[in-house]
């Protein structure tokens, strides 16, 4: 292909991108206003809308122009011949588009219908505790993925493929070993905590109202770094942070009067993920770089950001006192409870209250079942006692009933499989990540203990913001850390810190 041509096909696919990043931009602000206060009246008609948009979107991603332009631009000497930025970028949305087009659009249609019916199967049967409502819904779920994973096509575990969409090249074969090495450490941790005797949390129920609750995590917000110039706060139901793009990135959180701490940990968990987006190179906007690498790496942020500095010893050194001044409900509370009680570990039913310690053996649970699913090893009728064995086994607790146990969580019945892993790999990422930057960063926790957050995010948009999708997870990991993932970090980390608290 003549360069005069090549130039000519890369301006055509950098419009057809940006034309694509502003119907996501658009569909952004529309499922943000979505869950932030729309009217309600207005919803039915405001889903529609977004169907609209999002088949518009789609049709552009898939369309066969698309198809040509990624085609010419992925030959060699085309390739070759591009800058850094516009290789990833085609080579991302080549992936993408491959593996949509695997997929006929008259099975895939069938299948939107029908995880929305189970997802309003599944709001129904959970208060119930009714899985067997459920589970024809699931099992077709199950089914279709079954049928996705063919077309998509696997080498080792048919599992391998689901894992990629969130993680790219993350496989079971790696997964197993880092798990395996988390359970070994993690299991006896707990059970040793378990045999202490429980902190005294009562203080952390007191009421404290939602204004002083807002006013604090718009505080803390400013404190670590969040651009309010390029960003808000808001409340909702279940928070989540939407980066528009880096000039609008978006946060929310949760005011529960008798539980604080719910919104104080939320709006930091948030934050992290949003000082990500804020800081990704100007140089990816309008392209599909311009977004966290992986969901893993997202939730190494917001859990580096809401665990290891938000729930740290340091940290609360300096901002224990501003919290009691701006909530007098703690007047009589001593730092040291403070601390202990934000750490608390308790082995429990419910992935999304779980503790820092105990959170990654929920998501094994989840893990397991998922690869067990996928393998025709486990059918989705035998799959409560599986869950409910499997806690007894890893938390050493068995739910009474199925919305406490297999009903739980949203993911299956809108087909997310494969997310799961994402938060725990998120823990081992952070931590693997915090040791490197403290070893750059000698006065790391003085620099926290004197709420210095600048340094702490210089190096973390240099190493890992700034890149967005430009590096895949594994180059962002060996860029921080230079090796692979290792989760040693994670269970030295948790050891630490766990046997100081109780003692053991
Ligand atoms: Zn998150």
């Amino acid at each position: 292909m003549r360069m005069s041509a090549v130039q000519a096909r890369l301006e055509r696919y950098l419009e057809l991108m940006k034309k694509m990043k502003s119907y996501e931009e658009a569909l952004g602000v529309l499922y943000w206003d979505m869950r932030t206060g729309a009217p309600r009246k207005g919803l039915e008609t405001r889903a529609e809308v977004v169907g609209v948009l999002s088949t518009e979107l789609f049709k552009l991603g898939t369309s066969s122009e698309m198809g040509e332009l990624l085609a010419a631009l992925s030959e060699r000497e085309a390739f070759e011949s591009l800058s850094r930025v516009h290789q990833r970028s085609v080579t991302e949305n080549k992936k993408e588009y491959d593996r949509s087009k695997k997929i006929p659009p008259e099975l895939y249609q069938k299948y939107v219908v029908l995880a929305s019916q189970a997802e309003t199967a599944w709001e129904e049967c959970k208060p119930k505790s009714d899985f067997e409502t459920f589970r024809p819904y699931l099992e077709q779920v199950v089914s279709y993925q079954k049928q996705f994973i063919e077309l998509w096509g696997y080498e080792d575990n048919k599992y391998d493929t689901l894992l990629d969409s969130y993680e790219p090249g993350m496989t079971v074969k790696k997964l197993d070993a880092v798990f395996g090495a988390l359970r070994e450490k993690l299991v006896p941790l707990v059970a040793a905590i378990a045999e202490k005797p429980p902190l005294d949390t009562s203080f952390m129920r007191r009421k404290v109202p939602t204004e002083r609750q807002r006013a604090f995590s718009e505080y803390i917000l400013k404190e670590i770094g969040y651009d309010f110039a390029a960003g808000r706060l808001d409340p909702t139901t279940h928070p989540f942070a939407t980066g528009l793009n880096p000039g609008d990135v978006r946060v929310t959180t949760r005011y529960i009067e008798d539980d604080f701490k719910n919104a104080l940990f939320s709006t930091i968990h948030e934050g992290g993920h949003a000082l990500y987006e804020q800081n990704i190179s100007p140089e990816l906007i309008g392209t599909n770089l311009c977004t966290g690498t992986s969901m893993g790496i997202h939730e190494s942020q917001s859990r580096l950001w809401e665990n290891m500095i938000g729930r740290s010893r340091p940290f609360w050194e300096r901002y224990y006192g501003e919290l009691q001044r701006m909530t007098p409900e703690l007047g009589d509370v001593a730092l040291d409870d403070f601390y202990r009680a934000v750490n608390e570990v308790k082995a429990s039913l419910i992935r999304t209250e779980a503790d820092e310690l105990t959170y990654n053996l929920h998501i094994m649970v989840r893990y397991e079942l998922e690869k067990l699913l996928m393998n025709d090893e486990l059918q989705v009728a035998d799959l409560p006692e599986a869950w409910n064995a499997k806690y007894k086994e890893y938390l050493g607790i068995e739910p009474p009933n199925h919305e406490l146990g297999v009903l739980q969580d949203v993911h299956w019945s809108g087909g997310g499989f494969g997310y799961f892993p994402s938060y725990s790999l998120g823990n081992m990422y952070a931590a693997q990540m915090m040791a490197a930057m403290r070893e750059a960063l000698p006065s790391f926790d003085a620099d926290v203990a004197a709420g210095r957050f600048e340094p702490i995010k210089a190096w973390l948009t240099d190493k890992i913001y700034k890149h967005g999708r430009l590096l895949t997870p594994s180059e962002v990991i060996r860029n921080v850390a230079g090796a692979e993932l290792d989760p040693t970090f994670l269970t030295d980390y948790l050891e630490k810190k766990y046997k100081e608290i109780y003692k053991l």
